[in-house]
């Protein structure tokens, strides 16, 4: 354990009530250079030991707990973190092992799909030692090959190099995998976040258990999830929306691929654009799954009214008796906060609506009590009568 830091006198830091980071101007010293990566502990003004993290005076973000105790960040603490981390997870083929903070390994983040693991790596400490990593994630689950998506923006933050690499060094082949009731193209090396939307799969069923018989629209479909699970579950039309030509024509490569090319329209095209233009078409169940368009406090207000405006625009397209399926992956918009908004377009749109069912990130991405950040995806399924 090298050289420790500690927090100011008075010192209003989140980490005193249990959250796992430190920002570098909630420390009195800039972090010296030499923690770069490193392990370090931290103590409170009086000396009491906070617990065990990983530093790098590069990043916003100084400090980020992966343990209560005293403890070095070393081969031996990752063995442990990494098996701990597969124990707690179901049994299911596709699967997210790790999630950073969540399971004690800030920074890193590793999906599995099938015989293929999905490794993003976001900070210094866990980059200098993805070697290890590596070879106790082969150790642990046998992969046939292991994809380093190590192209996310946010290691720039960290001072990190971007690029996608894999174990084997040749590129990996993009593939059906079976995601409940459908198969989904998964392109480990180019697709969105690790491919999939992993922490959607378990709501493509629940949506589908309205879907027969209705009209759908499903708004951000990317790759089909929703659509496809409606339309096998007896839709009466599906349309899918996406704004990237590519995320659409993927879609479309599933629909004939589970055969429901006939009942499923899929269009690149922008939802705001599509919402605000359309009069005449009527749904019976809408689907509105947006990007995180609040990415931080700041941008909140501007997303609240982009929100806003597409429950309102949906609403107005829904038959009475209809579905409205609405999802936030934005950890700045609670609970509370989605649910006035959606009261507010309701009202707005002079039409009446019931929380059917809450929806929620699935428990592979484990929420910490101390760290709102965790708690990120959201959803409702409402009446619209
Ligand atoms: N429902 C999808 C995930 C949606 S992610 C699933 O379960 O797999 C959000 C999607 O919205 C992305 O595919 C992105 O390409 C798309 N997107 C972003 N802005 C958009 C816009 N203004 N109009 C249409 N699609 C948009």
């Amino acid at each position: 354990m090298s050289a420790g830091l500690r927090l100011p006198a008075r010192s209003r830091a989140r980490a005193l009530q249990g959250h796992p980071w430190v920002f570098a101007n909630e420390l009195r010293e800039p972090l010296a250079e030499a923690l770069a990566g490193e392990a370090c502990d931290l103590r409170d003004a009086r000396g009491h030991f906070l617990g065990s993290g990983i530093a790098n005076p590069r990043s916003v973000i100084a400090w980020r707990r992966f343990s209560r105790d005293p403890r070095d960040f070393d081969a031996e603490f990752l063995r442990e973190a990494l098996t701990a981390a597969v124990a707690r997870r179901a049994d299911e083929p596709l699967r997210r092992l790790v999630w950073s903070e969540s399971d004690d390994l800030p920074g890193l983040v590793v999906d599995q799909y099938e015989d293929l693991l999905v490794v993003q790596i976001a900070t210094l400490a866990l980059d200098r030692r993805s070697r290890v990593v590596g070879e106790l994630l082969g150790e642990l689950l046998s992969p046939q090959e292991i994809v380093w998506r190590n192209d996310a923006p946010a290691r720039r933050r960290e001072g990190l190099p971007v690029g996608v690499t894999t174990r084997s060094g040749k590129a990996a082949d993009p593939r059906w995998v079976r995601v409940g009731e459908v198969e989904l193209w998964l392109d480990a090396m180019a697709g969105h976040k690790t491919g999939l939307y992993l922490d959607q799969r378990r709501e493509y069923a629940r949506v589908a258990a309205f879907a027969a018989g209705r009209r759908v629209l499903d708004c951000f479909c990317y790759g089909g999830g929703f659509a496809l699970h409606c339309a096998r579950a007896g839709a009466a039309s599906v349309l899918g929306l996406d704004s990237s030509e590519s995320a659409v024509s993927t879609a479309r490569r599933a629909a004939e691929r589970n055969g429901l090319g006939e009942s499923v329209e899929l269009r690149a095209q922008n939802v705001f654009d599509y919402l605000g233009a359309e009069r005449c078409a009527r749904f019976d169940l809408v689907v509105l799954d947006p990007p995180p368009f609040a990415r931080s406090q700041r941008t909140l207000d501007r997303a609240l009214r982009g929100y806003k405006e597409i429950h309102l625009r949906a609403l107005r397209l829904l038959e009475p008796g209809g579905i409205l399926v609405s999802y936030t992956c934005s950890h700045h918009m609670g609970r509370d906060a989605f649910l006035a908004l959606i009261g507010s377009a309701a009202l707005d749109a002079r039409r009446s609506v019931r929380v059917l069912e809450h929806c929620h990130q699935p428990p592979d991405h484990p929420i910490l009590p101390g760290m709102p950040e965790s708690e990120y995806l959201r959803g409702f399924v409402l009446g619209v009568d």
